[in-house]
C-alpha cells in the first residue's frame, strides 16, 4: 500500500471514531493503584520534558514487539573496521552503493533493507537463523495465558501486537480488547 493511502487511512480513522491522540508522550511507569482501583500511567512530554498523570479504567498495552533497537555484544564487534548499524537507524541504500554489506536477521526489517540495498546497488549477503519467540510481558498474567487469551490480563490490563502475527495479529487482538471493554463497560451499567 503507497505511504500517502496509509496515512490518509491513520487520518481517516481519527476523525472518523473522533479519537485525540497524545503525541509525543513517553510512558515511564503504569501500575494499578489498589486505593483508587485504577491504573495510574505516568508519562513525559519529550518535548518539554514536563511529567504527566494519567488514570484509567483500562490499559491497553500496544508498545509494539520490537520497539527497543538492540545490538548484541558479538565477541569481535568492537574491532570491526566497517559502519554497523542497526536497523531502526537505517534510512536509505544510496550511501552504501557498491559496497559490501551484510544485514544479520531476515525478519520483515532485515528483508526490507537487504532488498532497499540491492536496488542501491550495494552488494548485500544477509545471515538466517531461525527466529526465537521471546515474550516480552510477564507477572501481570498476560502472555502466560497463550494465544488465544494472551491479550489479556488482571485488572483491565490489556496488550495488543506481541504475537508476531504482523498487523493482522494486531488487528485480532484490537477487536478482542475492545470487545472485552464494552462488555465490562455493559456490566458495570446494569449492576
Ligand atoms: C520493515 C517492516 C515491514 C513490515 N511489513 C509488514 C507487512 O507487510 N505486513 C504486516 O502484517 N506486518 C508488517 N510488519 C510488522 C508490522 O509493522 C507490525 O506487526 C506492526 O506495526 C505492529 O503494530 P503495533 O501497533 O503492535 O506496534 P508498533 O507499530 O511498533 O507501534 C508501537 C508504538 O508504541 C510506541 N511506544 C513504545 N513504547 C512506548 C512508550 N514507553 N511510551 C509511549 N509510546 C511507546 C512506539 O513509539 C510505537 O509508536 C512490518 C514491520 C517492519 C519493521
Amino acid at each position: 500500500m503507497p505511504k500517502d493511502y496509509f496515512l490518509r487511512y491513520v487520518d481517516e480513522y481519527v476523525s472518523e471514531f473522533n479519537i485525540s491522540p497524545c503525541y509525543n508522550r513517553s510512558v515511564e511507569l503504569a501500575f494499578f493503584d489498589e486505593v483508587s482501583n485504577k491504573w495510574r500511567i505516568e508519562t513525559k512530554n519529550v518535548l518539554d520534558g514536563n511529567p504527566e498523570v494519567y488514570v484509567s479504567q483500562f490499559l491497553v498495552v500496544a508498545t509494539g514487539e520490537n520497539n527497543e533497537g538492540y545490538i548484541p555484544s558479538l565477541a569481535g564487534l568492537d574491532s570491526f573496521p566497517g559502519d554497523i548499524v542497526h536497523s531502526s537507524q537505517y534510512k536509505s541504500g544510496s550511501e552504501y552503493k557498491s559496497k559490501d554489506v551484510l544485514i544479520v536477521g531476515c525478519g520483515n526489517s532485515g528483508m526490507e533493507i537487504a532488498y532497499d540495498l540491492s536496488d542501491h546497488g550495494a552488494s548485500t549477503s544477509i545471515v538466517i537463523r531461525s527466529p526465537e519467540a521471546k515474550s516480552t510481558l510477564n507477572g501481570v498474567g498476560i502472555q502466560e495465558n497463550g494465544f488465544p487469551q494472551h491479550w489479556k490480563g488482571e485488572k483491565w490490563l490489556y496488550c495488543a501486537g506481541f504475537t508476531r502475527r504482523g498487523l493482522f495479529g494486531v488487528s485480532m487482538d484490537a477487536k478482542a480488547i475492545a470487545e472485552d471493554i464494552n462488555q465490562a463497560i455493559q456490566n458495570r451499567k446494569k449492576k
